[in-house]
């Protein structure tokens, strides 16, 4: 028998990921989600959230030092400002698609048409307090303010709050400020980031060894506490959204793999499973960063300016999975409102999911008060949102591994882009 240290990190992933399911889903049918409540709380989620907090500790020294030295290795603006156009590009165009796949398969299979009234108020009066928090949310993470806020005025302040946008811009600026300045003006500084960077990948490394009893921890949480009967109810709907989710994945990512990347996609995915397994596990594309940028350099061997300039834009801008997650439930609630939304309305919310999506926080349920505004422009009711908040972390789960990987495909895109 293999010891346990001989077991590549991804598959002990795989392992505990199936494991901890299959325990917590036992736990909640024998001993009740009810009675579960108490030891998840106190004892697995805890553990979880910190294996999450430690992985997330890293990502805002990653994102500084990655950014602004894979903008410095770009060594001109001209340079930046042709990876950046692609990069920017292949966002949109992958988003856009995602979503459009979302809504057209949400049309034909029509979920939320026969969803039982009794059920929707059911789901309604239970969700209700969850709807107003994330409201609240919803009124301040949108508007003009979310463009002003892209550049701080304080970016230590920026860091504290998490706010990747503005971080991102300010690593940006001093990536460039580096190709500006003499060479050895620049040297300390870029040594400096170099250092960090590999500091904080050691860590990065540390942390993975226990991502086995992490990923456990947060399986269990989720399936032990989760409410089985509503899945069954939504079941129509979580279902249209996992195969949309999935043919995007098994259909699209491989044909723009080979026919625009010109890579080999099985190949792509075997060495993208641990980038997937951690996405779906921690729901958070921003905790996922780590992975990705260690499995884009060291396994699909993207240059490190690539690599280095793509993912970390890429954990924040660049959601495939959201946005289709968010056009096909706009779709879904309508259809429960019997509220027939227009194909001009359908057009408004494809381009709604795309820029929303690009301002959605890469951690778990971080797209809710996002579509919600999605929800208040179509005139669909936000409090509708309280419908699918119950199954909403096993769909954050899927969408994230789609995001992750659409940041993954975008670099190669990017990388043969720049080759040719
Ligand atoms: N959890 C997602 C992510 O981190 C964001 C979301 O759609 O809620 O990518």
């Amino acid at each position: 028998m293999a010891s346990w240290k001989s077991i590549p990190l991804h598959n002990k992933i795989l392992g505990v990921l199936v494991l901890g399911a299959i325990a917590g889903v036992t736990a909640n049918l024998t001993v009740g989600g009810e009675n579960i409540q108490g030891f998840v709380s106190n004892v697995t989620e805890p553990i979880g959230r910190m294996w999450l907090g430690a992985l997330i500790m890293v990502v805002i020294p990653l994102i500084l030092s990655t950014l602004a030295l894979g903008v410095a290795g770009l060594g001109d603006l001209k340079t930046l400002g042709r990876i950046g156009l692609v990069t920017i590009l292949g966002f949109l165009l992958l988003t856009a698609l995602s979503t459009t796949l979302g809504l057209t398969i949400m049309n034909v299979v029509k979920p939320g048409a026969g969803l039982d009234p009794a059920v929707t108020q059911k789901l309604m009066e239970t969700y209700q307090g969850e709807v107003q928090g994330a409201m609240g949310l919803a009124d301040k993470v949108f508007g003009i303010d979310l463009f002003v806020k892209i550049v701080p005025r304080n970016p230590i302040q920026a860091m504290a709050n998490g706010e990747m946008l503005a971080v991102i811009f300010f690593a940006l600026m001093i990536g460039v400020a580096m190709t500006i300045v003499s060479r050895e003006k620049a040297e300390p500084m870029l040594k400096f980031l170099e250092s960090l960077g590999h500091i904080v990948i050691a860590i990065i490394e540390l942390v993975m060894k226990i991502a086995p009893l992490g990923v456990f921890c947060l399986i269990f949480s989720v399936t032990a506490r989760f409410g089985y009967d509503l899945l069954l109810q939504l079941l129509k709907y979580v279902v249209t959204v996992f195969g949309s989710m999935l043919v995007f994945t098994v259909v699209v990512y491989p044909l723009v793999i080979k026919f625009i990347a010109r890579r080999n996609p099985v190949e792509f995915f075997k060495k993208s499973r641990i980038v997937m397994l951690t996405a779906f596990s921690t729901s958070s594309s921003n905790a996922t960063l780590p992975t990705t940028m260690r499995v884009g350099q060291e396994d699909l061997k993207f240059p490190k300016e690539i690599a280095g300039f793509v993912l970390p834009l890429g954990a924040t801008m660049n959601m495939n999975g959201t946005a289709l997650f968010e056009g096909a439930t706009v779709l879904f609630l309508a259809q429960v409102f019997g509220i027939d939304l227009s194909f001009g309305s359908q057009i408004i919310v494809v381009l709604m999911s795309v820029i929303t999506a690009i301002g959605v926080a890469g951690i778990p349920g971080g797209s809710i008060p996002l579509l919600m505004m999605v929800l208040g422009i179509v005139g669909v009711p936000m409090e509708g949102i309280a419908i699918i908040l119950g199954v909403d972390r096993i769909l954050d789960m899927c969408r994230t591994t789609l995001n992750v990987l659409g940041d993954l495909v975008t670099a190669s895109i990017v990388e043969r882009f720049e080759k040719s």
